[in-house]
């Protein structure tokens, strides 16, 4: 099953469940705009090549289009799309006025110069000057893109449209018309989202063992928010393996190494384990927080964890979605648990169109609340309807999602 047909078996599922009007399924299986295109761009080291690019705007009824833009080695149509969908329902469950896009560019950042990924960031622009905009679609970072190349995408843009517009595109830099607490959000967002769930389940003061796969942004300030909490954190990998000791790691000093060395593996108060045996690690909470696909049918008998916290987009497909409900695991799902990114990004661009400046307390305050809020929500609907988490999220966007259709003219 590709990404892009297990986003649209999820559909089905809840869509079924809830009778969806066949109108809104069928538009929802369709996208609005596909854009590709190619950059081409001369590398520092004089050679000159030509990169892919992508942007898929799935559906713009709750507002412009919003989603991230991956820098990957494979990324591709099929998964931009499955990205730009799951987009369009994330920005629904927790109910901020956009609708879902995403963008890729065929191109592994970390093999090239800062000025090779400079070029190919404003190459991106240029190719999609006319589809995006504050008010059209707002990009923003997802893997291997970061502050500084969104501060190089709104200088581009501003640019070509001879016009100062940083609510282009949001996760800036603060000089650069960011907000605070961006770059923590989608960490920070899942936090609240895993506290909710333990006040649900009477488990609020428990203190458990957490594996993270993936120590990007999202891995990372999970780790540090666990173990200020006071939770374990047992395992931990990112794209070149993976790293476990059952008495805890030192986030901090495997931070430190991994900077060094480019990679967590090695770390010297730890064991090296596979990337497949740390979704196998024995702990309470599981945090994928690295790219789709990683617990399918073949591995999710193997998940000892007592629940899953999302981080990344669409690490579980529906096979191993119905295996994990099978056994009683919980799956905290993404378009719910890494929601805090997105969520803050419209707080960012918020504060550019009002001109304005939010503050940390602020930032905080009202990300917890939408977080919680959209949490309450989908735990009472998969209690009403006795399913799962994801299906419980899907039923919310997709009631939200009907309601703009019916505003829009479209009965
Ligand atoms: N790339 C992030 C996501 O998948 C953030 C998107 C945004 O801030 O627009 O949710």
């Amino acid at each position: 099953m590709s990404v892009f047909d297990s986003a649209l078996e999820q559909l089905n599922r809840a869509a079924k469940l809830i009778n969806l009007d066949s109108r809104v399924f069928e538009a929802l299986k369709k996208f609005e705009h596909i854009i590709e295109a190619s950059i081409p761009i001369k590398l520092a080291s004089g050679e000159e090549k030509v990169f892919s690019a992508y942007r898929a705007q799935h559906n713009s009824w709750r507002g412009p289009y919003k989603g991230g833009i991956r820098f990957h080695e494979e990324a591709n149509l099929d998964e931009v799309k499955a990205l730009a969908f799951w987009m369009t329902m994330k920005c629904a469950v927790v109910d901020i006025p956009f609708g879902g896009a995403k963008g890729g560019v065929k191109f592994n950042p970390k093999k090239f110069s800062p000025a090779d990924i400079e070029n190919v960031a404003r190459g991106w622009v240029e190719a999609m000057k006319d589809s995006i905009g504050p008010d059209k679609d707002i990009p923003a970072p997802d893997v291997n893109t970061n502050a500084q190349i969104m501060a190089w995408m709104a200088d581009e843009f501003s640019k070509i449209k001879h016009k100062e517009t940083p609510g282009v595109v949001t996760g800036k830099p603060l000089e650069a018309g960011g907000i605070v607490g961006r770059d923590t959000a989608t960490a920070q967002g899942g936090f609240y989202v895993w506290q909710e769930f333990l006040n649900k389940k009477s488990l609020a003061s428990e203190q458990v063992s957490v594996a993270i796969q993936g120590y990007g942004n999202a891995g990372y300030n999970f780790a540090k928010l666990a173990q200020q909490a006071g939770h374990k954190i047992v395992a931990l990998s990112d794209s070149k393996g993976g790293i476990l000791n059952l008495e805890g790691l030192d986030i901090e000093a495997v931070m430190e190494h991994k900077k060094l060395t480019g990679s967590v593996v090695d770390f010297e108060h730890a064991d090296n384990i596979s990337n497949e045996q740390l979704l196998e690690t024995k702990c309470a909470l599981l945090v994928p927080s690295a790219l789709e696909n990683q617990i399918t049918g073949k591995n999710a008998s193997k998940i000892k964890a007592k629940a899953i916290l999302e981080l990344a987009n669409g690490p579980t497909t529906p096979q191993a979605d119905d295996a994990l409900f099978g056994k009683g695991v919980y799956v905290l799902p993404d378009i719910l648990a890494n929601a805090g990114g997105v969520t803050v990004s419209y707080f960012e661009w918020l504060q550019n169109q009002e001109n304005s400046k939010w503050d940390m307390d602020m930032v905080q305050k009202k990300l917890k609340h939408s977080m919680v809020s959209a949490f309450d929500l989908v735990w009472q609907k998969h209690d009403e309807l006795k399913t799962d988490l994801r299906t419980a999220c899907f039923v919310l966007a997709l009631e939200r999602l009907s309601m703009a259709f019916s505003r829009k003219n479209l009965v």
